[in-house]
């Protein structure tokens, strides 16, 4: 999932940097603002683009016929890598992540590391209902793995309009399971849900959101969860068609530059985050991965920490999707 939760074929529509045209950069520049590197804190692994749905807004264009997902020999080459570094959060997505082989020998991989790494994994909680994949619950309670999960509305209309009828029902009896397990209520197994629009506007404020999804889902569906994610549809990929065969995208994204927020950038996920993809492929974040702008020439397990530290992380004018209004990144709102 890409809330996220993912090369694109869409990359001419969304790269102007390339062209010498990053208005990104000149609008940090115009603020005074630089984006420095952090140590890195999470390794995200973006495993391929295999998932069970077609989402209207994925970033990644995932699906049940795409073919790219990691191979063993590049996972464990990857955490081989990891092993070696001080890297404490490693967060799983796609596509959905569970479909990879590996991913349950990653994941106690990653367990009996010493130190444990903290996993998330970013679920779009129909996986858990499909045949071959029902005791994964269970799995990750057992292996105290965080999920962010994808709800994009509280209202199944909202939700199946643009994740597909029936995920919705689906996404509720999930849940229903991951709280019988204890998701949602015990402090060592962290579920959070992601929230994203259904059209070519912003997300709304994420703490009064956050208090009405907790009111709809517990007394609708006696549902409970820890937070809510709200995250900004990025302008990429498969919402960047839908965008432009409703005649909204250049609107979209204008709105998105308008909105610029400097307050936003000191928190933007690319200053602590490594972004992997299904090859090895290093880059910055998520959509970077998608658009492929490679932070790096490197692969993954060949990355010198130092050197990263001073590599200068890549921007163009889809990075207005992370600092309009209250910014937005895989841990949802900046400010
Ligand atoms: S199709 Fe949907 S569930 Fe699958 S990766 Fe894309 S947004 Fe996530
Ligand atoms: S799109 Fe990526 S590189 Fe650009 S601001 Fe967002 S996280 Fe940073």
């Amino acid at each position: 999932m890409p809330t996220a939760n993912h090369p694109s074929s869409t990359v001419p529509d969304t790269v102007s940097n390339a062209a010498g045209r990053d208005r990104f950069a000149a609008r940090l520049a115009a603020h005074g603002l630089r984006l420095d590197r952090l140590a890195p804190r999470v390794l995200q692994i973006n495993v391929g683009r295999l998932c069970n749905l077609t989402c209207v807004h994925c970033h990644v264009n995932a699906g049940p016929n795409r073919t790219e997902v990691m191979a063993e020999d590049t996972l464990e080459r990857t955490l081989r890598w990891l092993e070696t570094t001080p890297i404490p959060v490693v967060d799983l997505t796609g596509g959905a992540p569970e479909m990879m082989p590996g991913f349950r020998e990653a994941i106690r991989r990653l367990r009996a590391m010493t130190p444990a790494r903290h996993i998330i994994d970013r679920c779009n909680l129909t996986i858990l209902l499909e045949p071959g994949f029902d005791d994964l619950p269970a799995f990750l309670a057992a292996h105290r793995v965080e999920i962010v999960a994808s709800l994009p509305c509280y209202e199944p209309e909202n939700v199946n309009a643009q994740r597909g009828d029936g995920v919705f029902d689906a996404s509720i009896e999930a849940l229903r399971r991951l709280n019988a397990l204890g998701y949602g209520t015990d402090p060592d197994l962290p579920l959070h849900l992601v929230y994203n629009p259904a059209g070519a506007r912003l997300p709304p404020d994420q703490a009064s959101l956050e208090t009405d999804y907790k009111a709809a889902l517990r007394d609708h569906f006696g549902i409970a969860f820890n937070r809510l994610f709200t995250l900004t549809n990025m302008p990429i990929a498969r919402f960047a068609s839908w965008l432009r065969r409703a005649g909204q995208l250049a609107a979209y994204r204008q709105l998105l530059e308008d909105h610029f927020n400097p307050a936003a950038v000191s928190a933007l996920m690319c200053r602590d985050t490594i972004s992997v993809d299904w090859r090895g492929r290093v880059y910055d974040c998520d959509f970077n991965q998608q658009l492929g702008l490679h932070a790096t020439d490197t692969s993954i397990w060949e990355l010198d920490l130092e050197v990263w530290a001073s590599t200068a992380i890549r921007t163009a004018d889809h990075c207005f999707g992370c600092t309009a209004g209250c910014g937005s990144s895989c841990g949802g709102a900046l400010t």
